[in-house]
């Protein structure tokens, strides 16, 4: 069961006679910046009665561990990735597509693939420099001197970039070089890295982790919204089940359920559930058939030679006629592939 909370607004004008009716009832109360005349509590009635003789509110009476990310507060909403012409705005009417090579390993690698993931319509970057391997012996990455790529391929094309932190200690070196956190799945209960991109105030891409349910997932976007930052944006990037056939299993219908229930925007990633570039217009399309806001995808001009992840990359022709598709589907979805 959830832990019996209220969110109260700053700025309400009921909230001297809410903290009055709350004295002593050792409820939580998280503070909002915007008006908020809602509350959430825990099946308490007598509770709810006082609060709601109290203040001009509306009392929800089953109160999600996650008040922040949940949309009983605060409606559906955009993130803001990068700044300036080339900024995106993620969860708006236009899919965001975010892509490029699962990890940078050249100056030249990582020129080309950027320039040609943007020239094929790519709104924003991708590619890691820190790399979470499941083999020690697997490429790890080229840590600093890959976000100094990054900047270099961001301050050529304008695009913003999107990296994975593994470490609290690289925070800060990663925001300074990239516009949003990547959090990976298997950081995603890494409270401690959460709690550090939450004391930025950089957006984050939270990604699934693929032995972790949907609730899960939005308890670790609170951990980094109660630490102040509530530029969060959720990906699902596929689960562990019985099913071999394709690398993970990619969650649909959590697309959908997290659609229903957050104010975050949600966006999938079907390279990595797919494991196989063959798989990645469907999943991209069913994804956003059920509601994603966008994608992030591997794209690498010799898949081959990747160093990580190249089974699953898309080749530069692979990423174009994705966009394409993606672009004949959008009118059907009230949606456009038009930099938002
Ligand atoms: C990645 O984006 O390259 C990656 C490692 O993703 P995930 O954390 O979803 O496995
Ligand atoms: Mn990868």
């Amino acid at each position: 069961m959830a832990a019996r909370m209220v969110v109260v607004s700053r700025t309400a004008e009921a909230n001297n006679a809410l903290a009055a009716a709350l004295r002593g009832t050792g409820v939580d109360v998280i503070e909002l910046q915007g008006p908020v005349h809602a509350l959430l509590l825990d099946d308490d009635t007598a509770l709810a009665e006082r609060c709601g003789a109290a203040g001009d509110v509306v009392i929800h009476r089953k109160a999600p561990a996650w008040p922040l990310a949940s949309n009983l507060l605060r409606p559906a909403r955009t993130v803001k990735i990068g700044t300036g012409a080339h900024s995106v705005d993620v969860g708006g009417t236009s899919w965001i597509v975010i892509a490029g090579p699962c990890a940078v390993e050249t100056p030249e690698q990582t020129a080309r693939i950027t320039d040609a993931v943007v020239a094929g319509g790519a709104h924003a970057l991708r590619g890691g420099a820190f790399k979470p391997r499941t083999s020690p012996y697997s490429f790890q990455g080229l840590g600093r001197a890959g976000l100094e790529l990054l900047a270099q391929a961001r301050t050529k094309t304008g695009r913003p970039v999107v990296t994975e932190v593994v470490s609290p200690a690289d925070v800060d070196a990663v925001a300074n070089s990239a516009d949003c956190l990547q959090v990976g799945a298997r950081n995603m209960q890494n409270f401690a890295l959460l709690k550090a991109v939450g004391e930025t105030r950089v957006p984050v891409l939270l990604k699934r982790g693929f032995g972790t349910t949907v609730d899960e997932l939005l308890g670790s976007a609170e951990h980094i919204m109660a630490a102040g930052n509530d530029q969060v944006i959720l990906c699902e990037r596929g689960i562990r089940t019985f099913e071999v056939s394709t690398r993970f299993t990619l969650d649909v219908a959590a697309i959908a359920w997290l659609k229903q229930r957050s104010n975050l925007p949600v966006i999938v990633d079907p390279s990595h559930a797919a494991g196989d570039p063959k798989m990645v217009a469907p999943l991209t399309l069913a994804g956003l058939a059920a509601g994603a806001d966008g994608i992030i995808v591997e794209v690498h001009d010799a898949p081959h030679e990747a160093k990580s992840d190249g089974h699953q990359a898309l080749g530069v022709d692979g990423f174009t006629a994705l966009l394409a598709s993606m672009k004949a589907m959008a009118p059907a979805f009230g949606r456009t592939l038009e930099r938002p």
